[in-house]
């Protein structure tokens, strides 16, 4: 079973325009499975095309919090459309970025809360963006009766105690290239004292291209190879068990066909 990049933005400006040849890069890098996420409601409409043009692709969607202070009535009636579509198959990426604040705290708050009311009916699995805000981050989570359902904090960067307090709620945290920098810090004992069975992997490209390809960009899923093989050999496990395992656990947490 290959890898599966379980957060990239395929419709964004630097990956966009190469769509097929970054698919075609990532099955030669032994990964099988994109989730791409969409960042606004104009974004989820190309996400769900990709995905309905490509059995490779999943689709996510959901308001990030850069995005907070630009919402419209029709972006909401969208998002409310869009939650329940069957090719949908996480909501977010969605939550708090105090380190930017592109948008009011109190607006991403309240975006951020109103997501998540609207797709509690779902039981869909939630995408978590938190940069700086992770205290908020788990009040508000909380607050609309997250705690034990399928909550992932994707891209985590937090401490030791911060990882300790989602797995208290019952919630995942997944790893990026971040953790091949020389300056990952916590994070690096974080992953590997995180249980197997509960892993998951990503790039966010176009982003945070991972060791030893940091200096190659745009980041692009077939990297995630470089990011499974690191924790792979931090957890002294052979790289087709890692492999195996955190598909599985992707597969299952996404419910991915
Ligand atoms: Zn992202």
């Amino acid at each position: 079973m290959g890898l599966i990049d379980s957060h990239a933005h395929l419709t964004f400006d630097a990956l966009a325009h190469q769509v097929d040849e970054v698919l075609a890069r990532a099955e030669a890098a032994g990964v099988d499975h994109v989730i791409s996420i969409a960042t606004d409601m104009a974004d989820a409409a190309r996400v769900l095309d990709l995905a309905r043009a490509h059995s490779c692709v999943s689709a996510a969607m959901g308001f990030h919090p850069h995005e907070a202070g630009k919402i419209t009535d029709a972006d909401w009636g969208l998002f409310g459309n869009l939650v329940v579509e069957p090719d949908i198959v996480a909501i977010g990426e969605m939550g708090l970025d105090y380190h930017y604040d592109f948008a009011d705290r109190r607006v991403q708050q309240e975006v951020f809360a109103r997501q998540l009311e609207v797709a509690t009916p779902t039981g869909k699995p939630i995408i978590i963006h938190c940069r700086e805000a992770h205290d908020d981050a788990v009040a508000i989570l909380r607050e609309g009766g997250y705690a034990g359902r399928p909550v992932v904090f994707h891209c985590f960067t937090g401490t030791q105690a911060e990882a300790a307090a989602l797995d208290d709620n019952g919630w995942r945290l997944s790893f990026t290239g971040v953790v091949t920098f020389k300056n990952a810090g916590d994070l690096v004992e974080i992953a590997r004292s995180y249980p197997l069975d509960r892993m998951m992997v990503e790039t966010d490209a176009p982003y945070l291209s991972p060791i030893p390809v940091r200096n190659v960009r745009p980041n692009e899923p077939a990297h995630v190879a470089h990011t499974a093989r690191f924790l792979a050999n931090l957890k002294a496990i052979p790289f087709e068990d890692f492999a195996a395992q955190t598909s599985a656990n992707t597969r299952a947490f996404f419910g991915l066909r």
